[in-house]
């Protein structure tokens, strides 16, 4: 089915130099950028966007470390694009991921995991509308 996804290039890949490579990785495996855009969140940004962790004790952690740099926020579309895309990164903990993933190639820690992708075609839509207004992706 045809469906958009939200990646973030977390603070740890931007300041790795590594948002071509991961863009690459996707537009190689068939998915669309149909809306990019960088942008540092403040906690309170970072806080809402993962407020479903809000009881988890490293809540703190993952705000502080997603408010600590530049992010890229990126809507890809394609033929089952969540799934794609969760296959693309590679499991939450690096020393977990499949070889060939994103996480297995460039991220160091399960904090510093190089990117987010929306789980669900239902968080996607919650998380899409978070960066990108309807008129900020193109066709
Ligand atoms: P994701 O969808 O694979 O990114 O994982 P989740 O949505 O479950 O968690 C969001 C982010 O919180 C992850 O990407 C990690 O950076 C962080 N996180 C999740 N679980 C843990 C954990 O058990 N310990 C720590 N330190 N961070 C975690």
């Amino acid at each position: 089915m045809l469906e958009r996804t939200l990646s973030i290039i977390k603070p740890d890949a931007v300041s790795k130099k590594l948002i071509g490579s991961i863009v690459s990785r996707f537009e190689t495996a068939g998915l669309k950028v149909v809306g990019i855009k960088m942008q540092t969140l403040s906690k309170e940004e970072a806080g809402q966007f993962y407020s479903v962790h809000r009881e988890q004790p490293f809540f703190e952690n993952l705000i502080s470390f997603m408010s600590s740099g530049p992010t890229v926020a990126i809507t890809l579309e394609g033929e089952d694009a969540v799934a794609k895309n969760r296959a693309l990164m590679g499991a939450t903990d690096p020393q977990k991921a499949d070889q060939g993933t994103i996480r297995a190639d460039f991220a160091e820690s399960i904090d510093a995991n190089a990117v987010h992708g929306s789980d669900s075609p239902e968080n996607a839509a919650i998380e899409i509308p978070f960066f990108f207004r309807s008129l900020d992706l193109c066709f």
